[in-house]
């Protein structure tokens, strides 16, 4: 691959930070991009000032979803250290998802390094309050012209980066969930376990509709009976037994989440009996109704732990630890947290340095 080009711009202010951060709603200074064709695959590697994208209106991706993106984040610790929270198994992951649509993959060292580049020139825009931290959002799309179903010849990859505020600003406050069984995201044997632009599209009336009936988010059961718990809004769900932690096991069509696998490890170092295994909605029933479930809990890069504190199934209405944190969500969310800002000793290596060094605007 060539070296990375750099066409920076000059800030003639300092970053200042909006005291609300919110999510998703504010970006950095400069993106960073680059081309594949079948010729040169990727090629001109490039960072520069975030600009609205050339986009043809026959662009691939806009009409059959040819598009994979991924979500991980970057923390500033107290030292003023700034980490990423396990890149490479991020980047492994957009590239599963991108061999399910037929995207060329990319190297992950290669872009990897790019990504530490990007950071340490848009430093600047790193929060530092504990909670608050730059959310990284890779993604690529089919970009040449031409309708007809088929792959793409030409590719654009992105990375683009946002400060992101703490999940919970008022605390860790428990969700309201709906468990649908009019809807379901995805199948077996489709793109369930892929970070692509499809899944969420299917996502959006359920939720909607949830939000509607006053709930946060909906609780997924399997594509085809719905029968079996799968996931919660767009994170891995977990079902706290009395005897044991249960989490959906990993059957193509839920996402692989870096957060539900960090979790699994953390509580086997606990020695807690989690357990990867089909659990059906109505064995979360009958472990309510016999006193037997503590608690539900999701886990993603987003929120990291979110508490579950009420659940409606068809007319059974189900609440937990009185619509408070669970404590082993609380545990599970300051362990994690206590690794991303360096108060706790990272055991796993899983966090990965961002060197920072003086950028020269040319
Ligand atoms: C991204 C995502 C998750 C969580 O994955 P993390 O790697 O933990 O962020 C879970 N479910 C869905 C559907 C997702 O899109």
């Amino acid at each position: 691959m060539e070296a990375i080009q750099f066409n920076l711009k000059e800030r003639k202010t300092k970053v200042t930070l909006p005291e609300s951060l919110g999510f998703g709603k504010i970006f950095t200074d400069h993106m960073f991009e680059m081309d594949y064709n079948e010729k040169l695959g990727w090629h001109n590697p490039a960072i520069r000032p975030v600009d609205d994208l050339q986009v043809h209106p026959a662009s691939m991706f806009i009409h059959y979803g040819q598009t994979v993106f991924e979500g991980l984040k970057a923390f500033r610790q107290e030292s003023g250290e700034v980490v990423m929270f396990r890149p490479d198994k991020h980047f492994e992951r957009l590239n599963n998802s991108s061999r399910r649509v037929c995207i060329p993959e990319i190297d992950v060292d290669f872009v990897l390094e790019a990504l530490k580049e990007l950071i340490n020139i848009d430093k600047e825009w790193i929060p530092t309050n504990r909670g608050d931290s730059l959310y990284i959002r890779p993604f690529i799309y089919g970009s040449d012209a031409f309708l007809g179903v088929k792959p793409a010849k030409e590719y654009k990859f992105i990375l683009l980066l946002s400060p992101v505020g703490a999940y919970y600003p008022e605390g860790f406050k428990p969700v309201k969930i709906l468990v649908t069984d009019e809807y379901v995201r995805a199948v077996r044997k489709g793109l369930g376990d892929c970070k692509t632009a499809a899944n969420y599209a299917a996502s959006l009336l359920a939720g909607q509709e949830a939000v509607k009936k006053g709930f946060t988010q909906v609780l997924w059961l399997d594509g085809v009976e719905q029968k079996y718990i799968e996931e919660v809004g767009t994170m891995n769900i977990f079902i706290n037994l009395k005897n044991e932690i249960v989490t959906p096991k990993l059957n193509g069509s839920i996402l692989p989440g870096v957060t539900r696998r960090s979790v699994i490890e953390i509580l086997k170092e606990w020695k807690m009996n989690v357990v990867e295994r089909d659990i059906t909605i109505n064995e979360l029933v009958d472990a309510y109704d016999n006193g037997n479930l503590i608690g539900v809990f999701g886990t993603g890069t987003a929120a990291i732990i979110s508490s579950v504190g009420w659940l409606t199934y068809k007319n059974k209405q189900m609440i937990f630890n009185d619509g408070k944190p669970g404590e082993l969500d609380l545990k599970l969310f300051n362990e994690l947290t206590s690794i991303h800002y360096g108060l706790k000793e990272d055991t796993h290596g899983w966090l990965m340095p961002v060197e920072q060094k003086e950028v020269v605007i040319s």
